[in-house]
């Protein structure tokens, strides 16, 4: 094992007796000294400077600057070395002086002789080593108090710190300052199928972009959730537009990877700049920055919107304009109610036409579109979620395609295998789903409709509510409609026995909840 080397620096006006002082400081197993001279109070000071030594042991009459002076300058540098300073016999006063400037210790002249002198070194080692771990605790406290602890980035309060500088330095100068706010682009919809533990390495990842795309002399901070704020001192609106697009650009092609995900995630980003004509103060700079990003979402994310564009924008804000937009946007959202309709109907047919028997998958989706359908509505959600969750619930099973035509067609019981190979059709199935980007808010809750309450279901092992849902619903119809339905191995139950049987499951595969809304959902409609 290697030993600890202390190093001892000694200054003293009569040239010290090394060897003596050596021999008296003894060795141990775990230590060993190094030790050097000094042969005046400068000498002393610059040698503390120059090197790490740990223990100064210091005459006070030196030639040129006293031992006190010298302790005075030590201390003022802050240079760490922890000094016990010699003094006369008779002057102990002088000592406890020295211990009020900074000093471990003092001992006499004759004490440097005796055992005193190793038990003031050692006590010196250990008071060394307790400033160094209250300096590394406070070090760690100020890094909590201004960092972010999952990104490592500045955190909201420390950026505002730093925004308020910059501003006044910006004022002093009239050096431009500029601002860019970032924000991941339908994250929520990551959380949801990945679950907050990818989302949260993404989130980290992405610091990592930033943080590596910036100069030294720029600002990141994670300003909340998923959004960044970048300051960027001395620089005009130009230079920060350019820099968002590479940011936007890089984030286009990088690809999350994790446990056999691999995701893309998209930035949208809002600039503002000191030379935005409403600019007085370091709030205004946030604001505009905020209502940029908000445009470059509303032209449809993966884009930079500077706060200068937005003035031309204006003519939109008009009611006019604003009336007609909206008579737009309502009769769209007719139609594309009616593409993904007639899209899951056309991927009914296909599979129809593919996979021979498909027609007992489509006629159980129907089945469970209609059971979910009716407990959404119960549960009082929003028209958009009705439709949502019937949407999602027409196409829960259509991965299943995916699944070898044997193992569909089997008439007996599976083995564990072929069970396996069958669990895949939920991640499947948002795959072929996914291309079309007409189901974003579907998705998860195909992807996530095996999930169990208690967290053992699949693809994810989601627990309790962090499934989402509509899948939670889902689950319950999925089951209910299976058990109600016979197959070549299995004769149908009953509603009553169904039911006693998701009672029975409540807690475990369904949330508990959920299965009382269930079951008075389909008592009541018999
Ligand atoms: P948009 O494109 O409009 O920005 O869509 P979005 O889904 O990103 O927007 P929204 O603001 O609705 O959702 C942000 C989500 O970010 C919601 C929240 O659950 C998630 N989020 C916020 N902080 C964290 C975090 O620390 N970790 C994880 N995993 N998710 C977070
Ligand atoms: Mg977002
Ligand atoms: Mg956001």
């Amino acid at each position: 094992m290697s030993k600890d080397k202390i190093a001892i620096l000694v200054a003293d006006s009569t040239p010290p007796d090394v060897e003596h002082i050596r021999s008296n400081l003894g060795s141990s197993d775990d230590i060993s000294f190094d030790i050097d001279t000094a042969e005046t109070g400068q000498d002393a000071l610059s040698k503390a400077s120059d090197s790490d030594f740990d223990v100064l042991i210091l005459g006070q009459d030196l030639p040129g600057y006293s031992g006190i002076k010298t302790l005075q300058e030590i201390s003022r540098k802050k240079l760490g070395v922890q000094v016990i300073l010699i003094v006369a016999e008779g002057d102990e006063k002088l000592g406890v002086k020295a211990m009020d400037r900074g000093a471990t210790d003092y001992l006499t002249r004759e004490e440097i002789k005796t055992d005193a002198l190793n038990r003031a070194v050692r006590r010196a080692l250990q008071r060394k080593k307790l400033e160094g771990e209250i300096r590394e605790s406070l070090r760690k406290m100020e890094m909590l108090a201004i960092r972010d602890g999952l990104t490592g980035l500045y955190n909201h309060r420390y950026f505002r710190e730093v925004l308020r500088t910059e501003f006044r330095k910006y004022k002093r100068h009239m050096q431009p300052l500029s601002c860019i706010m970032i924000d991941l682009d339908y994250f929520k919809a990551i959380n949801d199928n990945y679950g907050h533990q990818y989302g949260d390495f993404v989130l980290a990842q992405s610091a990592q972009i930033l943080r590596r795309l910036v100069r030294d002399t720029d600002t990141v901070a994670r300003y909340g959730g998923e959004e960044f704020i970048i300051i960027l001192p001395s620089t005009d609106l130009q230079g920060a537009f350019i820099l968002a697009e590479r940011i936007r650009k890089v984030f286009v092609n990088n690809r999350f990877a994790r446990d056999g995900i691999s995701e893309t995630v998209t930035v949208s980003s809002g600039i503002s700049s000191t030379t935005d004509v409403n600019v007085a103060s370091d709030n205004d700079l946030i604001a505009n920055a905020d209502k940029a990003l908000y445009r470059a979402k509303w032209r449809g994310r993966n884009n930079v919107c500077y706060f200068e564009e937005l003035n031309a924008d204006d003519a939109l804000n008009l009611k006019e304009e604003v009336g007609k937009l909206e008579d737009f946007y309502s009769r769209f959202e007719n139609i594309s109610e009616h593409i993904k309709e007639s899209c899951i109907e056309s991927a009914h047919d296909i599979l129809c036409q593919i996979e021979q028997g498909w027609d007992y998958f489509n006629a159980h989706s129907v089945r469970v579109s209609g059971y979910a359908t009716k407990m959404a509505r119960a549960l009082s959600l929003s028209a958009e979620d009705v439709k949502v969750l019937k949407r999602a619930a027409l196409l829960h099973d259509i991965g299943m395609v995916g699944v070898k035509s044997r193992i569909l067609r089997k008439k007996e019981r599976l083995t564990e295998k072929e069970y396996n190979l069958v669990k895949r059709h939920s991640t499947i199935g948002v795959r072929m789903m996914e291309r079309t980007k007409l189901f974003q808010k579907e998705l998860p809750i195909i992807l996530h409709h095996h999930e169990r309450f208690d967290g053992s279901g699949y693809p994810h092992g989601l627990e309790g509510e962090r499934i989402p849902l509509g899948a939670r619903i889902l689950s319950i119809a999925d089951a209910y409609d299976a058990m109600r339905t016979a197959t070549d191995y299995r004769k149908a139950s009953s509603a009553k026995e169904s039911m006693a049987e998701l009672r029975e499951c409540a807690g475990t595969q369904f949330d508990p909840e959920l299965v009382s809304t269930f079951v008075k959902v389909i008592e009541n409609s018999r």
